[in-house]
């Protein structure tokens, strides 16, 4: 087959040894990759041509992948790492007041978000449940986060409360929903994009991929600007592959005393002179906060093993 000469593209999706390329008219093509092309995931910006004479199947070719500014990856079973989307600029951490707000779990996202270098939003789902009084508890509670420099949102997908500020948020460039399952996450996705349902359905009934589509990452153009990666495979990620002082570094606000500690391998656990536990003695570090980071990092020990 004959190719016209190269342009940029954008990835929408990979499926095997293709992906949908959108060309900067929006046209979505399909494409093979070249051998040369090792890695390739939604989100990623590339250098294709398209064919000359397009069947309406496989209709261009992946030359090369552009440098990424950012990369989510997803432990493998054969892989090791794998990448599972590229070029996020926003993390929107999603957790819900039912079941139950658990700051641990925002943490654990916080240090993925901070070890990626994506930016995170802290957004607490479902609050149409709560009284005031409730709410104001809870607003209290993520004070300690905004004092750390991290935003966060009270919203409802239910009532459409703080909808339009988290709108605000995703214009500015591409952003993806993490968060444990019943959070809320498609029902807020499906609320900022009401047709992603069908989309999503589309989708697989194109691929031929039949129930493994349910893992297949893809990325949506929103309304009124901005992209939404949405990838199943990795809304529920865990912290397991990341080492001990990772986790550490991903505790921002433990950073100016990092290097302080009497001993240089001090785990900052129970160690004597450690510079971080004085920092929360004498209250400049959280103990809400450090405490979770213990709880990280006895987790991490133990979940290891059950893995796979
Ligand atoms: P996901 O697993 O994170 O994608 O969560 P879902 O979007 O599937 O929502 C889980 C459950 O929570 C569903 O029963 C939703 O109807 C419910 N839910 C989602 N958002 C809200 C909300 O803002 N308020 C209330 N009351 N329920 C919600
Ligand atoms: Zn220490």
């Amino acid at each position: 087959a004959s190719f016209a000469a190269v342009e940029p593209g954008l990835v929408l999706s990979r499926f095997g040894q293709h992906a949908d390329v959108e060309d900067s008219q929006g046209s979505v093509i399909r494409c093979n990759m070249r051998r040369s092309v090792a890695s390739l995931v939604t989100g990623d910006r590339v250098i294709w041509r398209r064919s000359l004479q397009p069947t309406g199947g496989v209709d261009g070719v992946i030359d090369a992948v552009e440098e990424r500014r950012s990369v989510l990856l997803r432990p493998d079973f054969y892989d090791g790492l794998k990448p599972v989307a590229a070029n996020i600029d926003l993390m929107i951490i999603v957790s819900a007041v039912l079941p139950a707000l658990s700051l641990n779990i925002i943490d654990r996202y916080l240090v993925a978000a901070e070890m990626t270098g994506i930016k995170p939003l802290l957004v607490i789902n479902k609050v149409d449940l709560l009284s005031t009084a409730e709410l104001a508890a809870v607003q209290q509670q993520l004070a300690l986060y905004q004092q750390l420099g991290y935003d966060f949102l009270a919203v409802s997908a239910k009532n459409g409360m703080g909808m339009q500020q988290l709108l605000d948020y995703l214009h500015s460039g591409t952003s993806i929903f993490v968060g444990q399952s019943g959070v809320g996450k498609s029902s807020l996705m499906n609320n900022l994009m009401p047709g992603l349902e069908a989309l999503t359905q589309e989708v697989s009934s194109n691929s031929g991929l039949g129930q493994h589509t349910t893992t297949v990452s893809r990325l949506y153009h929103l309304p009124d600007g901005g992209d939404l990666i949405d990838s199943p495979g990795i809304r529920e990620f865990a912290l397991w592959h990341l080492t001990a002082e990772e986790v550490t570094r991903g505790f921002t606000e433990f950073t100016p005393w990092l290097g302080r500690c009497k001993f240089r391998d001090c785990k900052h656990i129970s160690d004597p002179g450690c510079a971080i536990m004085h920092a929360v003695e004498s209250g400049a570090v959280s103990q809400e906060r450090y405490d979770s980071y213990l709880k990280i990092l006895a987790s991490m020990a133990q979940d290891k093993p059950n893995h796979f």
